[in-house]
């Protein structure tokens, strides 16, 4: 609150601007305030529901929040957050937020600090990648994976082709679907347990080839029936996983019991989460090792440092999810918590082009398989709308949405 006497600072306006320098749609929130040139920017990008979120954002958020002092973070998050009643969901923990991350930059400015000053200061200078590694069969993603490691990469995630199928992470290694016939526009056939008889030899033939130092990640995304999911985990326990994502999905949490006392590949979870009864019981309960989540979906910065203080009670590490649909501002976000948490343990990597390079000056830096901040007060990050203007939404049939993922017979699997 404004001591009295100073002229009260306010924020005067909340809106959103929607950008797609890489064809990707993404949505940033800037929190415009009574200082002149005072304005904080935060990343609402949901990808696939993009304009539901700047619904939220500038018919409800934003006259919600005028005339509110932007220094009270906590107030203004726990108002809004119960302004719908329903809540918890990913289009309003979106919108809330862009406005959450847009304050704490603000608050950063003022303070003339780096956020990871006001979350405690650095535990490290810059934060490990993993890089994404993929191929159409198990040597091409060892060529992959070892021209990261010769760039100074010491975590690469690994997937490779399901020959005959697609499947997540990697393209097809040959062009046709088996099924064409059964598949709609932009459609996939998929099958559990031809990926769970690949994914072994994959990592067998990485082993063998490129040894013990590198740490090997993978990605199920969660399309295994759970019990198939448990038999994978098992078997990929000897190649020495740094972790296995999203082995299930999170209709599926409480098999995590079980699957601990089955392994003990280390498991990362989360992507999907958007609320605390998804992912407290399987904090509490150490059944995962690495938390996943993407900030956004859970309503941003100040419910993520609460998240990763949970964590470190229990020994779970951050692995906050970071690919191309989460914004610039949104990597500087989850960089200043990679920085500032002792149970820092990973994180993603998206490669930033130079159009968003240019869209959103001071974007985070890689090098030598790190990522780096600048030091700049806030999130060290802004936005340039002129640019962003020029990359519109692109237009698309299904406006973002995912087309279906099906198994032989036509059944819908999760993605
Ligand atoms: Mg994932």
């Amino acid at each position: 609150m404004s001591s009295e006497g100073e002229p009260p600072l306010r924020i005067t306006r909340v809106r959103a601007i929607c950008t797609a320098p890489e064809g990707i749609r993404l949505v940033i929130v800037k929190v415009e305030t009574s200082e002149p040139g005072l304005y904080g920017v935060g990343c609402a990008t949901f990808t696939q529901r993009p304009l539901a979120v700047v619904t939220a954002i500038e018919e409800y958020l934003d006259p919600f929040l005028r005339g509110r002092d932007p220094d009270d973070i906590e107030d203004i998050y726990q108002s809004a957050y119960v302004s719908s009643y329903w809540r918890n969901g990913p289009v309003l923990n979106n919108a809330l937020a862009g406005v959450d991350i847009a304050l704490w930059d603000i608050k950063g400015k003022r303070a003339g600090m780096p956020v990871y000053q006001l979350l405690g200061g650095k535990c490290r200078q810059a934060a490990a990648l993993y890089a994404h590694a993929s191929g159409r069969d198990p040597r091409e993603v060892e060529e992959n994976a070892r021209a990261y490691i010769e760039q100074g990469y010491r975590y690469v995630r690994c997937q490779v082709a399901v020959p005959g199928y697609s499947t997540y992470g990697a393209q097809p290694a040959s062009g046709r679907s088996p099924w064409p016939q059964l598949l709609g526009l932009g459609e996939e056939a998929w099958e559990p347990s031809a990926y769970c008889r690949v994914v072994p030899r994959l990592f067998e033939h990485l082993r063998s080839t490129l040894g013990e130092d590198v740490e090997l990640l993978h990605d199920v995304h969660e399309r295994v029936p759970a019990i198939q999911a448990i038999g994978l985990a098992k078997e990929l326990e000897r190649y020495h996983l740094f972790f296995l994502e999203d082995p299930l999905s999170p209709e599926d949490n409480d098999y995590f019991g079980i699957m601990r006392q089955q392994t003990s590949t280390p498991i990362a979870m989360g992507e999907l989460f958007v609320n605390q009864a998804q992912y407290v019981p399987l904090i509490r309960d150490r059944l995962i090792d690495f938390i996943r989540v993407h900030i956004t979906d859970i309503g941003g910065l100040s419910m993520a440092r609460k998240l990763a203080a949970f964590c470190e009670f229990f020994g779970v590490r951050t692995a906050w999810h970071g690919p191309g649909d989460v914004s610039p501002v949104g990597h500087a976000a989850n960089l200043h918590l990679d920085l500032a948490c002792h149970n820092f343990g990973i994180q993603e990597q998206h490669v930033f082009g130079e159009r968003l390079r240019e869209v959103f000056p001071g974007c985070p830096e890689i090098r030598d398989g790190y990522l780096w901040p600048n030091d700049g007060p806030g999130l060290g990050i802004d936005v340039d709308e002129k640019l962003a203007a020029r990359y519109p939404f692109p237009e698309h049939p299904l406006n973002g949405s995912w087309p279906p993922v099906r198994r032989l017979d036509g059944t819908v699997v999760r993605p």
